[in-house]
């Protein structure tokens, strides 16, 4: 093992990566220069070739690295094989580099052994909610004056990180496909908000998914002082929590802070459960983290620039990954209050006639529209719902408008289906209203609203009936604002 690096050998020996995706392309990149030296041999399984694939192919051959395309049956034999993301454990291809190769793991875990013997790395997960925390750990790493920087999704993928070596702290959104193939991942802290159903087409089951999911938490005992932070809110994490606190603290190895509890963010585990740390909302509405016998009362909820509940859920999760690893509570409390809505997230986009619109894109399942819906709160805002159907249960999302919304327009591919569950569930006074796509959607919807009103795209279905991704339609949307907004002065 190499002395500097936490856990990599010194020699690589023959090694494959499977998938040719931004991961795939940065592992090759970072192995390329070790070609004769730490690697003494690198092979690219790329999948289906595309033009850009067979280029950046034709431009690292002759640096010595074999490129295999259009083929899911790995030839060979490897000492490690680093997987993408994007190809699932239980396919033919993965399966069949696993015959090929000694060891299998993720990008993660490979770029985590490469780094630096005392880095730092905070790795955050959970179904919804991994990038906006992400991005606040690494904001309040930032402010506290530490080279800290969010990879993952975010910026660059952990690998580029590495190679870079400017950084001492990595806070990483790992998504339970990286998760998956983690064997060694050792984080100081590691955030699990919370798991509802997801990525069944990868995983195979939802078991399948929760167990990649938990596989964060595997070896936070081998790290001194490490910490899981854990959403109490949603059942499934909850229950986590309760499993933890049933073994005793020097046979767990590290500890736990539980945000939240059943009944909301507003209560604290310690009192519900006797769990020994919590993170939860007080009685005056300071976020507030009670770890190691210390309770530091940080900001009053009100001073946070995001909308919603489950923002300030992640900003608990944030603020205690932060206490634990040494940042002092008033830098964690100003970097709180100074951190703005990410583009796509319940993002700001503008006012349109007196009507506040906001992109919340990013919400491409149920369970993340259900965060918006709630998010605005006493305001009734008016709901833009719709894109390419995930055929989910509605019912959530159709009682959660009744309770929350002024008015919704359903579009796109799911058009039909949404307004089937309104018209079964609605309640008189919630308009529902209809449109063929998201242009006309927001004309619909700026239609019903006055002056004061809210209106909101959070679409609970992936984009891709009109668009290339969630990131266009929130473009094209806030484009849209825009220039309803010049029309409308
Ligand atoms: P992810 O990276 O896990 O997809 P994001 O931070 O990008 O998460 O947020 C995606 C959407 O999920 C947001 O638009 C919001 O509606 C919803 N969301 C964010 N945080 C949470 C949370 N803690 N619980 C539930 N939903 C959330």
């Amino acid at each position: 093992m190499l002395e500097d690096k936490k856990l990599a050998p010194a020699q690589l020996g023959r090694v494959l990566v499977l998938g040719l995706g931004k991961s795939g392309q940065a592992v090759a990149e970072y192995l390329l220069p070790l070609v004769g030296g730490r690697v003494e041999a690198l092979c690219v399984y790329g999948g289906t070739a595309t033009e850009a694939t067979l280029a950046w192919a034709d431009a690292v051959r002759p640096q010595g690295a074999a490129v295999v395309f259009d083929s899911e049956e790995v030839a060979g034999e490897y000492d490690l094989c680093i997987a993408s993301p994007g190809i699932s454990q239980f396919g033919a291809f993965y399966q069949s580099a696993l015959q090929a190769s000694a060891e299998v793991i993720s990008e993660v875990e490979f770029a985590w052994r490469e780094s630096a013997a005392d880095s730092v790395w905070v790795a955050v997960t959970g179904t919804n909610g991994k990038t906006t925390t992400t991005a606040l750990v690494a904001h309040i790493l930032q402010e506290a004056g530490l080279a800290a920087c969010a990879v993952g999704n975010i910026g660059d993928t952990c690998i580029q990180a590495v190679a870079a070596r400017k950084w001492t702290h990595y806070v990483a959104e790992t998504s339970s496909y990286q998760l998956a193939s983690t064997v060694d991942f050792a984080p100081q802290a590691a955030i699990v908000l919370n798991i509802t159903p997801d990525h069944l087409a990868w995983h195979r089951s939802h078991e399948a998914y929760g167990q990649a999911k938990w596989k964060v938490l595997a070896n936070l005992s081998r790290v001194p002082g490490a910490v899981a932070v854990i959403g109490a809110v949603n059942d499934e994490t909850r229950a986590k929590v309760r499993e933890l606190k049933a073994v005793p603290a020097a046979e767990r190895g590290f500890a736990y802070v539980p945000i939240g509890a059943k009944g909301g963010l507003d209560k604290d585990m310690r009192q519900v459960c006797g769990a020994e740390n919590a993170a939860f909302i007080d009685g005056e509405g300071r976020l507030t983290v009670a770890l190691g016998g210390r309770v530091h009362s940080l900001l009053p909820q009100v001073d946070l620039l995001l909308e919603g509940a489950h923002n300030r859920e992640n900003a608990l999760a944030a603020a205690a990954a932060a206490l634990a690893i040494g940042v002092d509570p008033s830098v964690v409390s100003a970097a709180l209050a100074s951190f703005q809505a990410l583009a796509h997230r319940i993002e700001p986009a503008g006012e349109v006639a007196g009507v506040a619109c906001f992109n919340d894109s990013k919400a491409t399942n149920v369970d993340a529209t259900l965060a918006a819906i709630g998010a605005f709160d006493p305001r009734r805002p008016i709901f833009l719902l719709g894109g390419r159907d995930k055929g989910t249960d509605l019912t959530p999302l159709v009682e959660a408008c009744n309770a929350h919304a002024k008015a919704v327009v359903c579009f796109g591919e799911a058009r039909e289906r949404f307004l089937e569950a309104f018209a079964a569930g609605a309640a008189p006074g919630l308009q529902v209203l209809e449109a063929p796509g998201m242009e006309a959607a927001l004309d619909a919807g700026l239609a019903a609203a006055q002056p004061g009103d809210v209106l909101v795209l959070s679409p609970a279905c992936a984009s891709f009936d009109e668009f290339s991704c969630f990131e266009e339609r929130g473009d094209v949307f806030k484009q849209l604002v825009a220039e309803r907004a010049a029309k409308a002065e």
